[in-house]
């Protein structure tokens, strides 16, 4: 028995089956690559799911790591931690947000986000304002309300019933959003690029509109950056793109470096929503995970990952471009922002995902038709020659 047979073997029976897994048990990564339990090294373009942002076992994250572990891991929020203030301040200094709550997941931020557009409504506007709206196709997590905050049944199904206040609009149409809103509306919540539904950009004039819808009824713009968040886009935050000032903000996947960590970013004034005992978490915020995430913030600024991010992905666009024109007929469209990018073919992608697997070239199968990358944004000039190489060889056979 291989040693990929084995643990596929022990994982079968051990483990709870909610997962469809890749063909594929990683043993070690360095940089942009991992090492399968056989030995084999492959190109990683998905970078654990847009969460390893500064490429893996990066040696200034081990160093901070074992120097913090030593010194401080875990005492909880009963006690006010340097590292916290510490990380606050640099993430804070990014953008026009002025407070911040600590948290482990990205479900976990849109649930800190949605209690505080509720609790603010009733305890500072004094409304009685708690309906969430967000918008088809969406993505906000996994937990009761934040799968019912996700806009795609398929999500939701069997899990009923489902928490209420909650209301699904039809994406890009600002006309819906307009006649969603009522006097019970609290915030509206959306993703710049929609990450799980396929990368799909929303319209930059149709995002300011909601933006100015929101403000001229008196609700919380709120922004989901669980994975556009922090370089990705090409822009430190995904709606700097179009000067965008959201009233809450939640990240999570890039934050600490791939240690789980989530975080909601509010302006001084939503931030009111929230006073002592009306919301917490044992883990969030803890030493280690937010020394991390400090240096994880440093380099990003150090090394400028979005403007990398940004070069990366055009020169990504180009030989996908390339590949379009010398092949016709095999890919239907390039979608996405910086190093967030989908290749959408012309046909299934499942055989054509497989092939570059077989090559050493992971990459992530969202859609039936459509192969996500989201890479280290490290991932160099080279790295992206070698995919795109190997995804015109294959589409060439494939035929
Ligand atoms: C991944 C993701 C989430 C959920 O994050 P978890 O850490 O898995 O809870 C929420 N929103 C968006 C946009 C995401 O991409």
């Amino acid at each position: 028995m291989s040693a990929f047979d084995d643990i596929k073997a022990r994982d079968e029976q051990l483990i709870c089956n909610t997962y469809g897994r890749y063909p594929l048990a990683i043993d070690r990564a360095q940089g942009c690559h991992l090492w399968d339990v056989d030995g084999k090294r492959h190109l990683d373009l998905v970078a654990g799911i847009a969460v390893c942002s500064l490429g893996h076992s990066r040696p200034e994250l081990l160093e901070v790591i074992n120097r913090q572990y030593a010194k401080l891991v875990h005492v909880s929020n009963l006690f006010y931690q340097r590292e916290q203030a510490e990380l606050a301040e640099k993430l804070l200094g990014t953008s026009h947000a002025g407070k911040v709550f600590f948290c482990n997941s990205g479900a976990e931020a849109n649930e800190a986000a949605i209690k505080l557009a509720r609790r603010y409504m009733r305890t500072v506007q004094g409304r009685d304002a708690y309906e969430i709206l967000t918008l088809s196709g969406s993505f906000h997590g996994r937990t009761l309300a934040t799968v019912t905050a996700t806009g795609q049944e398929k999500f939701r199904q069997h899990f009923e019933p489902l928490p209420g206040g909650f209301t699904t609009v039809p994406k890009g149409d600002l006309d819906a959003m307009r006649a969603a809103m009522s006097p019970q509306t609290a915030a509206v919540l959306v993703e710049i690029i929609q990450g799980e539904g396929g990368v799909l950009p929303l319209d930059g004039d149709y995002v300011r509109g909601i933006q100015a819808l929101c403000r001229e009824r008196g609700v919380l713009f709120m922004v989901d950056e669980v994975q556009t968040g922090m370089c990705r886009t090409g822009r430190f935050w995904a709606h700097q793109h179009h000067g965008l000032t959201p009233d809450v903000f939640t990240v999570a996947k890039p934050l600490a470096g791939g240690l789980p960590m989530g975080a909601m970013l509010a302006t001084d004034e939503a931030a009111r929503g929230f006073a002592p005992g009306a919301h917490a978490t044992t883990f969030g915020g803890g030493a280690l995970v937010c020394a991390v995430a400090s240096k994880v913030v440093d380099i990003m600024l150090a090394e400028n990952l979005a403007e990398h991010a940004a070069l990366m992905g055009a020169h990504a666009r180009e030989l996908f471009a390339g590949i379009a024109r010398r092949t016709p007929g095999t890919i239907a469209e390039v979608r996405g922002m910086g190093l967030m990018l989908a290749v959408e073919l012309t046909r299934p992608a499942a055989d054509v995902w497989r092939a570059l697997l077989d090559r050493g070239f992971i990459c992530n199968l969202t859609h039936e038709t459509s192969l996500r990358l989201v890479p280290p944004l490290v991932i160099t000039r080279e790295d992206l020659d070698s995919f795109a190489a190997a995804l015109e060889d294959i589409l060439r056979a494939q035929g």
